[in-house]
């Protein structure tokens, strides 16, 4: 064909997890919150005016931001809207890297990284994490223009001490974004940084805390410099009228968010514990999701090569319950499952009872 440059051909994009489009299914595989938004937030939905849609938004979202300055502790100038978190990402990518300019990042992680590093055309050094998932010491000299280190991180749910980001953010040559899509669900945060490190930015999601994952809203933590850099790149109006107005409600709606949350992670300390006691590998998680692994008997369907997991997998695909498999040589024997309802669980829990013993 030759119209593309080089790069954007030989690049494969980005693979979302399945959303079926049944209502009747036990959905378990993109990290959606299981609890709908705040009823506030449907009230201001309820009442958009025309003339709200007429106009132009606002093209900072200047309402959104002041709330979320508030919430996070930090003046608004801190703070920039985003068309979700992975606006952000692509952002960085853009604002930061090129041919010369690398972006580094622990693997195994959030699979959108590689994706962007090929649409940018730069290089993308990948350290391994060792099996307890701790920061790779080898990530602080890479000289890279923009280092991620999502945290806590997907698809391990596992968690690095702010302490240890901090030393990170000090050895850096460059911007070290901390993706804290799943932040809501951990016990610490890093904004604290952005107040001592001038090359730290802070992403956050309103897409599983907020349960806004349809909306597309998230927004990047900085000190001014270098979101008056990233304000250069983004587009104009970059986020809506419509989702300025329900964001806001939903972040101002601290009480909700809790609640839901605390929710959330009673049931992930219940599934973990569950799926323990069914002879799977679970390591803590500090986010919506836990990791499990399929230790126990290879494959009984002959699938060798993709092993238990991925027969798992299917079997509950087959039941209408879906989960996350990523066939990565690191991953290939886990599966990564969203912490739903109680109900969700329950049912997630009986199918893996019933399949175990097949
Ligand atoms: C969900 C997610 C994001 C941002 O998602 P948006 O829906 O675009 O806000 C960023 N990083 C990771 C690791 C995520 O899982």
């Amino acid at each position: 064909m030759g119209y593309f440059r080089e790069n954007i051909e030989k690049a494969k994009g980005y693979e979302p997890g399945f959303q079926p489009k049944e209502s009747n299914v036990v959905k378990l595989n993109t990290n959606e919150n299981p609890y709908p938004p705040s009823p506030k937030v449907m009230k201001v939905l309820s009442e958009i005016s025309p003339e709200q849609l007429r106009r132009y938004p606002d093209p900072m979202g200047s309402a959104f931001r002041q709330a979320a300055a508030e919430v996070n502790s930090v003046q608004p100038d801190y703070i920039m809207c985003c068309n979700g978190g992975d606006e952000l990402l692509k952002m960085a990518f853009q604002a930061f890297c090129d041919e010369n300019r690398p972006v580094a990042y622990p693997v195994p992680t959030y699979s959108l990284y590689p994706v962007l590093a090929k649409l940018q055309n730069c290089k993308a050094v990948e350290i391994p994490f060792d099996n307890e998932f701790n920061l790779p010491a080898k990530l602080a000299g890479t000289g890279a223009a923009l280092t991620i280190v999502c945290n806590p991180n997907a698809p391990t749910g596992s968690f690095i001490n702010v302490d240890e980001l901090a030393s990170l953010a000090d050895e850096a040559s460059g911007v070290l974004l901390i993706d804290e899509a799943y932040v809501d669900f951990a016990e610490k945060n890093c904004t604290a940084l952005v107040k001592d490190f001038d090359n730290v930015i802070i992403l956050r999601s309103m897409s599983k805390g907020y349960s806004l994952a349809g909306l597309r809203f998230g927004y990047a933590i900085a000190k001014p410099d270098l979101i008056t850099g990233l304000i250069k790149v983004k587009d104009s109006y970059n986020v809506d009228a419509v989702a300025i107005a329900i964001a806001t409600a939903a972040i101002r709606d601290q009480d909700y968010f809790r609640k839901t949350v605390e929710k959330v992670i009673a049931e992930r300390t219940r599934l973990t514990g569950q799926l323990r006691n069914l002879g799977f590998d679970v390591p803590d998680s500090s986010s919506n999701f836990i990791l499990a692994e399929c230790k126990n008997s290879p494959s009984r369907l002959g699938l060798a090569e993709t092993g238990r997991a991925a027969e798992i997998y299917e079997k509950l695909t087959r039941r209408n319950i879906f989960v996350r498999y990523f066939a990565y040589p690191e991953l290939k024997e886990k599966l990564r499952i969203t912490i739903g309802t109680p109900e969700q669980n329950d049912t997630l829990l009986s199918a893996l009872k019933e399949i175990l013993q097949e």
